[in-house]
């Protein structure tokens, strides 16, 4: 990889009543931007095909102290949660064939690390790994200076209890949807792995390096017919809608080398801030 931010396309399998299309794609046009494609993934692609060529340059940056993100982009239904997850996470049997992306990077790593695992709903952020219940309390989470206060931040050592804190935190964001009445696919989902690597000379600590690896499951962006639902669900749709203009804004401006980057419009590209500028690499995949 060359650039800092990678431009991907996959497109699904069709289902059996959706017709044949056949697309032939080069260039994506996203809010009125044009972006040339790195790589177009067909609906024959293995999950081990797009981790290798959109996960594997990434994660190889992080644990040579670069930041990195990686995240799908979709309508609802489009495929984000399977390339990001897997089909069911939640199932008994890991499947490692169907595995995405999260789960594949996690056995990368020989380090410890520290793993936060956050939510965005209607632009607030709630964190997926406390105890609590957080359909009762409004969040008191606050971004800052490039990091985010007031979070659970857990120590893992291993892919397992990775695996575990990502279970865990799935349930209580379906959970909360249940008990809030949200509906699915309205919020986003960051897990933020923080890798420290020490070095020594035997004696003292001469150097350390922080990297940070943010895997995100989207939100799915809603066509207007859905938006003109009425009441929460309107609501739900427009601030998706609006959380997700201000990420493709965000991703131009640094495609585009502008030296403003609007971070600050939303609480997902504040969050995101750090590991989208500087040296570090991101990688974006539109699924059809
Ligand atoms: P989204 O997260 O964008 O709303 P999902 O990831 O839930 O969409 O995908 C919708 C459905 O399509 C799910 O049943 C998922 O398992 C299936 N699906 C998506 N992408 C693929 C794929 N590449 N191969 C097989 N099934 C897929």
């Amino acid at each position: 990889m060359i650039e800092n931010v990678n431009v991907f396309a996959r497109v699904r399998p069709l289902s059996g009543e959706e017709s044949c299309l056949q697309i032939e794609l080069s260039r994506i046009k996203v809010n009125d931007k044009a972006y040339d494609l790195n790589y177009v993934f067909d609906e024959s692609a293995s999950q081990e095909d797009v981790f290798d060529i959109v996960g594997r340059p990434i994660i190889d940056g992080f644990i040579e102290g670069i930041n990195g993100t990686i995240f799908a982009y979709g309508q609802t239904g489009s495929g984000k949660t399977y390339t990001m997850l897997g089909p069911d996470i939640n199932g008994v049997e890991i499947n490692k064939t169907t595995d995405g992306i999260i789960p594949r990077a996690d056995p990368f790593f020989k380090f410890s690390m520290k793993c936060t695992f956050l939510e965005i709903y209607n632009d607030e952020i709630y964190d997926l790994l406390r105890n609590e219940d957080i359909s009762l309390k409004k969040p008191a989470i606050r971004v800052c200076a490039g990091d985010v206060e007031n979070v659970e931040e857990k120590k893992v050592t291993s892919y397992s209890e990775c695996m575990e804190l990502l279970k865990r935190g799935i349930k209580k964001r379906k959970n909360a949807e249940t008990a809030m009445n949200r509906e699915s696919s309205r919020s986003h989902a960051i897990l933020m792995l923080s890798l420290v690597t020490t070095e020594t000379n035997g004696v003292n600590i001469h150097h350390i390096r922080t990297s940070k690896l943010n895997l995100v499951d989207l939100g799915g962006s809603e066509s207007h017919k859905h938006t003109n639902n009425s009441g929460i669900r309107q609501q739900e749709g427009s601030k998706i809608n609006q959380s997700l203009s201000f990420l493709v804004k965000v991703i131009g401006q640094i495609i585009d080398r502008n030296p403003h980057v609007s971070f600050r419009d939303s609480k997902l590209t504040l969050l995101l801030r750090e590991s989208l500028s500087g040296n570090a690499k991101t990688a974006i995949l539109y699924q059809h």
